[in-house]
Order: C-alpha cells, then structure tokens, then sequence
C-alpha cells in the first residue's frame, strides 16, 4: 500500500467526519430507540473538533495523526463511544507504521479492536460497535481482491444483523429483551466511518 501523503490523509478526514455529521439525526434517531439519543451529537460534536485541526492532524505522520485523532474524540465525543472509539484510534496509532501494507494494517487494526474490547469488557453478540469492528477485522484477515468494497459491505451487513439481538453491554442492555428489533448506534456509526475510509481508499489516485 503506497503511504498516505497529506493530502490522502485530509481526505481521509474530511470524508469520515462528513459522513458521520451527514448522519447525525439517523444516529440519533437510532440511539433514542435504545438509549439516550445522544450518539449522533456526540459523535458529530467529536469529529468537528477533528475538522477544526484538520490542517495540523494531515502533516502528522499516519500513526501520529490517528492518535491525536483518537486523543480528540476521548476528549469531545464523551458518552460510552468516546473512549471506545478513542482507544481504538490511539491502539491502531500505536500499532501501525507510516507506509504499512496491507499485512500490517490488518494486525494493527486487530490490536486496536481486541484493545476495545478490553476497554468495554466486552465481546461480539452484545449488539454494540464491536459486532462491526470484529467482522470487518476478518474480511481484512481473509484478504483476497476488491478488499475495500467488501470491508464496505461486511460493515453494512453486521451493522444491520445488530437488530435482532438482545443488548448486553452499554446502556441499551437497560432495556432488555425491548433492544430487540433496533439496529445499534454504535454498531451504525461504526459501519458509516469504515464505509466512508473505504470509499478513499478506491477513489485515491496518486503518483
Ligand atoms: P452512551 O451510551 O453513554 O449514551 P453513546 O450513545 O455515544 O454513549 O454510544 C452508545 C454506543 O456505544 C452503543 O450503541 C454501543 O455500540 C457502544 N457501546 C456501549 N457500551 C459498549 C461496550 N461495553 N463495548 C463496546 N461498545 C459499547
Ligand atoms: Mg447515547
């Protein structure tokens, strides 16, 4: 994979926090059915932070960048996502180097998520963000061609099967067997930023 100069990385950036602020009412929405309806604020207040340093966060290097992105949203998002999707920022941070392949993204995503879910003590099947992030860690894990495309896809597909289940993690496992039948904000915005990295990802054309 070739390294992501400034401008691959501002458009990185730019595109992930459009779509999310894009979606806010949707995650709104989706978190008043099964929580406090304040995940689509949250994470637009996190990612228009990000925007405002946009200049600084596209010079640094990409492990440096990712995590002061992760450091940003810890700070701004708040709620339950903040620190979830923080770590998970700041571990892949951690874990990548500046021109990774796609060998090395793959372990260093693994780490970021097994990182999430040490922080949220949790697991697949508690209808959470983790029920995106872990497939789409095993579409990366499989490889194979046309990557980008079925990343996009696997996220959308696992952010949809969250509706049938039973929440138990987080503040919609209140509700009980009443989670059932909603998909999970997390779950959406999670496959709504993996999406929109995908879609840089097949659009980059530089020298
Ligand atoms: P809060 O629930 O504090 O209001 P948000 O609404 O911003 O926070 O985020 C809710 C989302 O956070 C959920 O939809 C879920 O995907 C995710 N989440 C909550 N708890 C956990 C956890 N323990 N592990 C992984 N993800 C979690
Ligand atoms: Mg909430």
């Amino acid at each position: 994979m070739m390294p992501l100069t400034e401008l691959g990385l501002r458009a990185m950036i730019g595109t992930v926090a459009k779509r999310v602020i894009e979606h806010t009412e949707q995650l709104t929405a989706l978190d008043a059915a099964i929580g406090d309806g304040d995940h689509g604020i949250n994470m637009k207040r996190g990612v228009e932070a990000v925007l405002a340093d946009i200049d600084g966060l596209s010079t640094k290097s990409l492990s440096e960048s990712l995590k002061a992105i992760g450091l940003i949203l810890v700070m701004k998002v708040g709620g339950a996502s903040g620190p979830l999707y923080g770590t998970l920022l700041m571990a892949f941070g951690r874990e990548l180097c500046d021109a990774p392949d796609r060998a090395a993204v793959t372990k260093a995503f693994g780490a970021a998520v097994q990182a999430v879910k040490a922080r949220g003590k949790s697991d697949t099947g508690a209808k959470t963000m983790l029920d995106v992030l872990v497939p789409v860690l095993q579409t990366l894990e499989t490889g194979g061609d046309e990557l980008a495309a079925r990343v996009r896809t696997k996220a959308e597909q696992s952010a949809a099967a969250t509706a049938p289940m039973k929440a138990t993690r987080g503040r919609a496992s209140f509700l009980g067997d009443r989670s059932i039948g909603h998909v999970d904000p997390g779950a959406r915005s999670s496959a709504l930023m993996i999406g929109a990295v995908c879609d840089v990802l097949e659009e980059r054309r530089e020298p």
